[in-house]
């Protein structure tokens, strides 16, 4: 019995094991064979010669809480060969939090006021049970999320009794079924919290068997000491960590990637550690005056009291003001930016390291977004393996499939295998290609010709299928159908 067999192709099953010919049947949700599939009445054929068949690529690092919601057929991704989405990076979650006011930044990159109204994790989870999306979501808790529902002011370390209802939330959000916590220490509502803060939080994750993630203190000059910090947490709470779009930025901290990465390497003989990065050489986030003096240039994302200024370059705008681009930058506020800050060697390094998994960082709510949000994973099959070498084809699937799927304890997903959920991408190896560019960010990848998710297809040809068969990975879920 069958629903599609993908036939004639190149199967690339998530694990790094070299590409081998065959087909791939796909029967209600899951893969029911890979080798010889015999014809079966009622199954849609599908021509994969010449056709990558991979496993649906994780996105480990997003910001789509929202656009799951908001956009549920999630073209931006679905365009990629994505199938499944981790969310609440960074410290910032859309539950459990409901705000009256303006968010503070970085919480205003997932939406306004009006769009944090999930008093209970569970309920947002039930939002998107109800109306799903089509890809599935892995949700993560932000303490930044935490900490704003939690605290009067934000600017000191949290109390006993607030760390004890931080707790709580964190507890719940566990229970409804949230894979870990991520921290966002770079950012103003999480800075002030000492690592005593955070690892009080993190013990919770222990008994739940769920991960802690971190979008690091620093990322410049004292990047080795934010990376000892995180690898305290892990050890003192026993829980596995992953280092949130690593990279070393600043020109003064070009080149440290060798360092930190052989950090990195040595901590992992010790203790469970991870890591994910995006294809650029630049950043985006909110913007802060602070970080135009560090980066060679500046572009305008979104700005509320200048919405005109997207897409330009903060310099241009200084000038046409006449004032620093940091006065500029004061004036654009509240605002979104991408930042150049780092050296492409860098990026290269991270990328090829064996352990880092891919992720976009992209900011589905930005008017005139990061390119990441439409090109990264076709531009890590396309410019870094097909066209650079910096590894193979193999290598690259892995870093989107198999390893991050391991990492964040999805089980039978990331490796393609009978019995397992048919999250399956099938992509021209020759083709796949980005398009979104800095100067025209909207434009969907080439060369992914059919993507399923739970063995319905939900992008085929450059196109939305308009099917929504998204299902909210839940941890405790996994760890039963972990065999
Ligand atoms: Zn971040």
């Amino acid at each position: 019995m069958a629903d599609y067999i993908l036939r004639g192709g190149t199967v690339v099953d998530g694990t790094g094991s070299p590409r081998f010919r065959a087909d791939v049947a796909i029967w209600g949700d899951h893969i029911t064979q890979i080798g010889a599939v015999a014809r079966s009445a009622g199954a849609r054929e599908i021509d994969a010669f010449g056709m990558v068949i991979s496993p649906g690529f994780i996105d480990v690092h997003t910001h789509d809480d929202r656009a799951l919601i908001a956009t549920p057929e999630m073209a931006m991704k679905a365009s990629q060969g994505v199938t499944t989405v981790v969310i609440g990076n960074c410290g910032v979650s859309l539950a459990p939090l409901v705000l009256d006011a303006a968010p503070p930044p970085p919480l205003d990159l997932l939406g306004d006021a009006c769009d944090f109204r999930y008093r209970h994790f569970a309920d947002y989870l039930a939002t998107l049970d109800r109306t799903p999306p089509a890809l599935n979501a892995v949700p993560l808790v932000g303490h930044s999320t935490l900490r704003v529902g939690t605290m009067s002011t934000l600017d000191r370390p949290a109390e006993a009794l607030e760390i004890t209802r931080m707790g709580e939330r964190l507890e719940e959000a566990l229970d409804a079924g949230a894979v870990g916590l991520s921290t966002g220490l770079y950012y103003t509502p999480a800075f002030h919290a000492p690592p005593a803060e955070i690892e009080a939080l993190a013990r919770l994750l222990r008994p739940a068997g769920a991960i802690y993630t971190s979008h690091m203190r620093d990322e410049g000059a004292g990047v080795l000491e934010s990376l000892r910090e995180t690898f305290a947490v892990g050890r003192n709470a026993r829980v596995p960590v992953v280092i949130s779009h690593h990279k070393t930025i600043g020109r003064e901290n070009f080149g440290r990637t060798a360092l930190t990465l052989q950090e990195i390497a040595a901590a992992m003989e010790s203790q469970e550690i991870g890591l994910d990065a995006y294809p650029y050489s630049a950043g985006s986030s909110s913007l802060r005056p602070d970080m135009v003096a560090l980066a060679e240039n500046v572009l305008i994302t979104w700005s509320k009291s200048v919405p005109e200024a997207a897409g330009r370059e903060l310099a241009a705008i200084a000038t046409d003001l006449g004032v620093t681009p940091e006065e500029a930058a004061e004036r654009l506020q509240p605002a979104g930016a991408i930042y150049w800050v780092m050296d492409e060697a860098d990026v290269d390094r991270v990328l090829a390291f064996p352990h880092t998994m891919i992720g976009s960082d992209g900011l589905p709510h930005d008017q005139h977004p990061h390119p990441r949000l439409w090109g990264t994973f076709p531009r890590v099959l396309g410019h870094y393996s097909r066209t650079r070498g910096l590894f193979s084809l193999e290598a690259a699937v892995r870093k989107m499939t198999g390893l991050s799927a391991a990492r964040f304890g999805l089980s039978r997903r990331g490796v393609l295998a009978a019995g397992n959920y048919a999250d399956v991408t099938l992509f021209d190896p020759l083709a796949i290609a980005d398009r979104a560019t800095f100067e025209t960010p909207n434009l969907s990848a080439e060369g992914i010709a059919w993507v399923f998710v739970n063995g319905r297809p939900v992008w085929h040809d450059g196109e939305p299928t308009g099917e929504r068969p998204g299902r909210v990975l839940r941890r405790q879920q996994m760890q039963v159908e972990v065999v």
